[in-house]
């Protein structure tokens, strides 16, 4: 969505989930976007449920945003239990930005003991990038799966839908859905022209189904809670219009604000001419040192001007990867953030903090992982995608 024709004083920005341009100010994306802040009275009503503090990702405003939040809130503590569902579409490997809405599912099921659906669109992926063959679109779903699970979840609470091994439960809600969306709509929402081809078209209906399919198992409602990107919201606006009228409750949404590329990206993302501005998670040590050394800061020019005027945080990449998840303790994230500011902690001295925490995390990540290979076919619904596409 474009912001149009900004307030006096601001600046133009666009948020879609295809593209980020310009500074996003995010009170702002929240108005046109019409979702509601992750305001103190919600955050202390999370405290109670889940304990204090909260995960630094809530505490320290990086989910920022929800969509009836407080319903499913209501309904949990009524002891209606919902569950969460989020995605990933394979098209490239997994980077640190794509952990948050995982990492965040990760600590609700371990904290409220919720089911967690994980959706992989690998036939988004194949419909929508030219250059994908199904047959890497499968391969780079099932590496990203395991990156991605690696962060924790329980296996027995953790269900699959990769869409092409997992179409035969798809499919009959897909078309209901689908039957209720018009081409005018999708076109709105997406953006579609006559250049399209016809499978992109009918994905959106594949992409909704997760967010029932529970209920629909159940034979009763059961509320859907979906951590994902704010800039991933249009998705899930077809889903919660359909909800309703095909008799499931709608989906609420939690969604936090994108992690900025070392390059000083608003958003880390790991198109070809920005590879410097990611950190894969396989990436070698040697490899996240050259780039976290290289990331874009909110320092001054010189030492002398940053230990007379302080640096800027907000600004600073390798800020935002302290605030994420590399400054889990809350004493030594505002040492961090009040040394920064009064030019005590220099950027040379910052990075070489960070970049040995950075390495630590993925090689435990990588022996997690070897772990998830053991059990993630069978958490797929209908059986891992096997044989030629
Ligand atoms: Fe960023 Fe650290 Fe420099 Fe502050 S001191 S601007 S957090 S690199």
């Amino acid at each position: 969505m474009d912001d149009g024709a900004p307030p006096p004083g601001k600046e133009a920005f666009k948020v879609t989930p295809w593209e980020v341009r310009g500074k996003i100010d995010y009170e702002r994306l929240q108005e046109l976007f019409g979702t509601s802040p992750l305001d103190e009275p919600v955050k202390a009503r999370l405290r109670r449920l889940l304990g204090t503090p909260l995960h630094p990702l809530l505490e320290r405003d990086i989910y920022l945003s929800h969509r009836d939040l407080p319903e499913v809130l209501d309904r949990y503590e009524r002891g209606d239990p919902f569950f969460l569902y989020t995605g990933r579409g394979p098209s490239g490997e997994v980077h640190l930005a794509h952990l948050l809405p995982f990492e965040l599912s990760r600590y609700l099921q371990q904290k409220l003991g919720v089911e967690f659906w994980v959706q992989v669109t690998d036939d988004e992926k194949f419909l929508f990038q030219g250059s994908l063959s199904l047959e890497e679109t499968r391969r780079l779903g099932r590496e990203n799966l395991l990156d991605l699970l690696a962060l924790g979840f329980d296996p027995k609470k953790t269900h699959i839908l990769f869409d092409t091994a997992s179409i035969r439960s798809l499919y009959p809600l897909a078309l209901k859905v689908a039957k209720r969306v018009t081409y005018s709509t999708a076109k709105a929402v997406f953006g579609f022209t006559p250049q399209n081809n016809i499978g992109s078209i009918f994905f959106t209906a594949i992409q909704s189904v997760p967010a029932f399919l529970p209920s629909a198992r159940a034979g009763r409602p059961v509320p859907c809670l979906i951590p994902c990107g704010i800039d991933q919201d249009p998705h899930f606006r077809i889903t919660r219009d359909v909800a309703e009228p095909l008799g499931y409750p709608k989906p609420a949404l939690i969604h936090n604000r994108l992690l900025p590329g070392l390059s000083g990206e608003e958003k880390m993302s790991s198109s070809a001419e920005r590879k410097d501005g990611v950190i894969f998670l396989n990436d070698p040590p040697e490899e996240v040192d050259r780039k976290l050394s290289r990331a874009f800061t909110g320092g001054r020019a010189s030492v002398e001007e940053q230990r007379r005027l302080g640096a800027n945080p907000e600004v600073c990449s390798v800020w935002a990867l302290w605030r994420s998840r590399f400054a889990p303790d809350p004493k030594e994230f505002a040492e961090i953030t009040r040394t920064c500011r009064s030019g005590e902690l220099l950027c040379g001295e910052c990075k070489r903090r960070l970049i040995p925490r950075v390495q630590q995390f993925l090689g435990e990540h990588a022996r997690r992982r070897a772990d998830v290979e053991r059990w993630v076919d069978s958490a797929i619904v209908d059986g891992p995608p096997g044989g030629t596409a």
